[in-house]
């Protein structure tokens, strides 16, 4: 069987771990820009990205030679099956979209198409969370991934993971990068812990500049979590795929619609895996779950023939 992976284990470089996604006091967070940056950084986070509500926050003075600081926003407009808006990521844009946010009359699309002219990477934000059904996700083209895990939707309503929406387009044929990100707002009623510093990606990048992470973040050289490791994934030539983790409760190999395999720790924690694949199945993502819950994602790893 032939693979198609964007294989960030076997690529060049350091890794550096980041969040893609949060909010300050310049929209509705409780943190400041500076207390934000503290935060992620003491967590030993290498880089953020600030994407306020329909702003680009202006925050570069708060990078330092081992924190960076992407600019990104995010906006709400169009309407899905439900009635509800889109919520759309943008990362590495320098000046906010020339769009109103909450406008239910404007098609998504038009501000996917912008983000990319300017140069930016489009990320569709929680998509359980906004109601959005993979029907909605495959009228709209053009973004580089969606967040397969979102902390601040998780821990105020438990609609954080989007994971069958991401299945959903997958099998439709789209080919989607997997995020997982705090979308950080602060605790809203008091009875959640602070939504920061809890998801990442752990991209593999060269260096530690804004050019460099947002290359290999465009190429697809990360995988995302909130707490377990994937330490490695490799193809051999028959197409069987080998995972090495820290130690899990499984092991998962997400496939095509019935398809794909789910190893159990029986006993013993599990720390490796192989998987040859099964008739049928298009794509294989790697999913491993910790002994409390936490999970990580590789991107999808494509059959070719
Ligand atoms: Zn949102
Ligand atoms: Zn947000």
């Amino acid at each position: 069987m032939k693979r198609e992976y964007i294989n960030p284990f076997s690529a060049r470089g350091n890794w550096y771990r980041g969040n893609v996604h949060a909010h300050t006091t310049i929209s509705d967070g409780t943190k400041s820009p500076e207390e934000l940056v503290k935060l992620y950084k003491e967590a030993g986070y290498d880089f953020l990205s600030i994407t306020d509500h329909s702003v680009v926050a202006k925050v570069g003075h708060l990078a330092s030679r081992d924190f960076l600081l992407i600019p990104g926003e995010e906006i709400c407009v169009g309407k899905s099956t439900a009635g509800t808006l889109y919520h759309i990521v943008a990362l590495n844009i320098d000046d906010t979209l020339p769009f109103e946010d909450f406008d239910y009359g404007l098609n998504p699309q038009k501000v996917i198409d912008k983000i990319n002219e300017l140069g930016g990477t489009v990320i569709s934000a929680h998509p359980f969370w906004s109601g959005l059904n993979h029907h909605d996700m495959m009228k709209i083209n053009g973004y580089h991934g969606v967040e397969i895990y979102n902390t601040s939707c998780d821990f105020e309503r438990n609609t954080g993971l989007s994971d069958s929406h991401i299945d959903g387009i997958i099998a439709a044929g789209r080919k989607p990068f997997i995020y997982a990100i705090d979308d950080h707002h602060g605790a809203e009623m008091g009875n959640a812990p602070l939504d920061a510093c809890v998801a990442w990606i752990n991209v593999k990048a060269e260096k530690l500049t804004r050019e460099s992470i947002m290359a290999s973040i465009n190429k697809g050289l990360f995988y995302a979590s909130n707490g377990p490791e994937i330490k490695d994934i490799s193809i051999d030539d028959e197409g069987v795929i080998s995972v090495k983790c820290s130690p899990v409760r499984y092991i998962s190999f997400v496939s095509t619609p019935s398809l794909g395999f789910k190893f159990h720790a029986m006993g013993e924690p599990l720390t490796s895996a192989k998987y040859p694949g099964r008739p049928g199945e298009t794509y294989v993502r790697v999913e491993i779950e910790d002994f409390d819950g936490r999970r990580a994602w590789s991107s999808p790893i494509y059959n070719i023939g």
